[in-house]
């Protein structure tokens, strides 16, 4: 399938031309979930996007939580059930009016219709972590009500992305304690599906950008030990 810089889907077959002219040969990104199964996330609809989303400068390209099972099998098949962009604003546009919902559980977010997707959100509590350097479309997402939580690979890191004033969430040493301080003094909490047993359906924290602390995620199983020289700074 290949889509329109509209988001009107169109069959490559066909060769079907649509109004705005502009064919698009990328192919479709993203797969919507009404309920996920996802037991970090809780029974909420969730978006994962493919692997050509993640930003060049993440750096845990390659090797993060995403790439670890069972995330990864979801991953690996995003191209067989990807809708159009359209699609996904229609799905969110019909969700309840405080229906909370995680975007990008994996890849990240396209910045080109990303205003489409907040407008179509008008405002619903949402749970979205981005490696993308910070820009306007981030900016304008975030103050229409759509939380951009800006991820960072250490506490350093958090400091730096957090001079930006949008909420931040970090990778934190494995040893770390349940409430910290990144170097620059800011207070860094682990994420209670640690430390309280929460999933982010009952959690939502991440979706608040008046938290007013970074939340700390700890290295689980896939990759651990490349992941903790990440949250302690040191080159993989
Ligand atoms: S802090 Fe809460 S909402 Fe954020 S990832 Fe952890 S459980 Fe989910």
């Amino acid at each position: 399938m290949v889509i329109c810089r509209d988001g009107t889907a169109t069959r490559s077959r066909d060769r079907r031309v649509c109004d705005c002219r502009v064919s698009d040969t990328r192919a479709t990104v993203i797969r919507f979930v009404r309920v996920s199964s996802n037991r970090h996330l809780g029974p909420i609809p969730a978006t994962y996007s493919s692997r050509e989303t993640c930003p060049e400068g993440c750096g845990l390209r390659g090797f993060c939580y995403a790439e670890g099972w069972p995330v990864r099998l979801h991953w690996d098949r995003v191209p067989d059930f990807a809708i159009p962009p359209a699609d996904l604003c229609r799905e969110i546009r019909q969700l309840p009016r405080y229906q909370l919902w995680r975007h990008c559980v994996t890849g990240d977010a396209e910045l080109e219709w990303l205003p489409d997707l907040v407008r179509a959100n008008a405002g619903r509590p949402v749970i979205f972590f981005t490696h993308h350097l910070v820009t306007d479309v981030l900016r304008d997402a975030a103050a229409r009500g759509f939380n951009v939580n800006l991820s960072a690979d250490n506490p350093t890191h958090a400091d730096e992305r957090a001079s930006s004033g949008l909420p931040v969430a970090t990778l934190i040493e494995s040893s770390a304690p349940n409430v910290s301080y990144t170097p620059a003094g800011r207070k860094i909490v682990a994420c209670p599906s640690d430390t309280k047993k929460l999933n982010c359906s009952r959690c939502g924290l991440c979706s608040r950008s008046d938290r007013g602390v970074i939340i700390g995620f700890r290295p689980k199983a896939h990759a651990r030990a490349r992941i903790e020289k990440a949250a302690r700074g040191l080159p993989g």
